[in-house]
């Protein structure tokens, strides 16, 4: 069994949107509530997070933006969006979640973990260079990917979304650079209304944005569908030195805010894709950081069932006989109709840029 590092900090609980927000202090309590029950407690390392410098903070995040963040310390209640406030705290409570994400990353980095989580708020994928959406003040993955690739050297870091709602914020972040593969499934249209498969990045970045955005109601096999017929072949050839994961659970049957159908043993099973494929090139060094998440229960089911994959590696979970979905080559009779299409439509607007498909 692997030692898994989290990261947990009560700063994260003093953010808040203000009350009857979907985005509370209670989804990290509920998680927290999970954890003292966990079955495999003492497999998990809780380690410190550190609060991001304001240089980490700017290799994403415009200047004059971080000090308006910044700045919201001095009202006990800011409106930054319709649906994204600031208190007095969550300026210190958003740069200790970019440093909690680099802490997770760095934990994978140094060969201390194979796997690390994350769980922090606010959370980070719709914030952009100079705009606060979406329940995001900075864009906490984007901060620790842009942190492995100067502190570490790192030429090739890939960040997996499963989130229910696009990574806007994330994938303008690396739009133009292939030393970031920046990989969504989400469901389209929805907020933020950004992730058509047509956005595949720009420059350099070409080819290196991928984007499948499914029209709602997909379920569990849908996912690992689009897991193996789209993200493993193109990652196995990019070959990443770093998987990062905005790892949300939002695409939940029950979550309040969207529309798809995923259980909650499903998040284990694409979390056994990923050890698949980190197992081939960067041994270990999956770093999840919290995204989005809505229901209590999936939310803490779906943490638990990631958490339990991670500690039993992809060889143990095999050898436990659950890590292989029912249809091994993905291709089973569950898989919907409208999602063969949109993958099928993803592989050729992306074959010009990836042998593998
Ligand atoms: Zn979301």
């Amino acid at each position: 069994m692997n030692q898994i590092a989290i990261v947990r900090d009560p700063l994260y609980l003093k953010h808040s949107n203000g009350p009857m927000h979907p985005e509370g202090p209670e989804r990290l309590l509920t998680i927290d509530r999970m954890l003292s029950g966990f079955p495999f407690r003492d497999q998990l390392v809780d380690i410190p997070p550190r609060d991001a410098t304001f240089a980490e903070l700017e290799r994403i995040h415009e200047q004059s933006y971080i000090r308006r963040i910044e700045k919201t310390r001095e009202s006990s209640f800011t409106v930054l969006d319709p649906d994204t406030s600031a208190t007095s705290d969550s300026y210190a409570a958003a740069i200790r979640a970019a440093g909690g994400a680099i802490e997770a990353a760095e934990a994978v980095l140094s060969g201390r973990f194979p796997a690390a989580f994350a769980f922090v708020r606010p959370p980070g994928h719709h914030a952009e260079a100079g705009r606060a959406m979406g329940f995001c003040l900075f864009n906490n993955v984007a901060i620790a990917a842009a942190y492995a690739l100067e502190a570490h050297s790192l030429k090739r870091v890939l960040i997996a979304d499963w989130d229910v709602h696009h990574g806007n914020g994330t994938m303008h972040s690396f739009y133009h650079t292939d030393e970031v593969l920046y990989f969504s499934v989400h469901q389209y249209p929805h907020y933020p209304g950004t992730g058509r498969i047509d956005e595949i990045g720009g420059g350099a970045g070409r080819g290196f944005t991928v984007n499948v955005p499914l029209a709602g109601g997909q379920g569990d096999e849908d996912y690992l569908y689009v897991f193996r017929e789209v993200l493993l072949p193109i990652a196995r050839e990019y070959a990443p030195e770093l998987i990062l994961v905005s790892a949300g659970f939002d695409t939940h049957l029950n979550d309040p805010l969207a529309g798809m159908g995923m259980t909650g043993g499903a998040y284990g099973r694409l979390t056994a894709l990923l050890q698949e494929l980190a197992g081939g090139c960067c041994p270990g060094r999956i770093a999840l950081t919290l995204e989005g998440g809505y229901d209590r229960t999936a939310l803490s089911d779906g943490v638990a069932s990631v958490l339990i994959r991670l500690i039993h590696g992809h060889e143990g979970a095999r050898a436990g006989g659950q890590a292989e979905p029912e249809s091994p080559a993905g291709t089973g009779a569950h898989v919907q109709a409208d999602t063969r299409q949109v993958v099928q439509e993803v592989r050729r607007v992306l074959a010009p840029f990836w042998r593998g498909l």
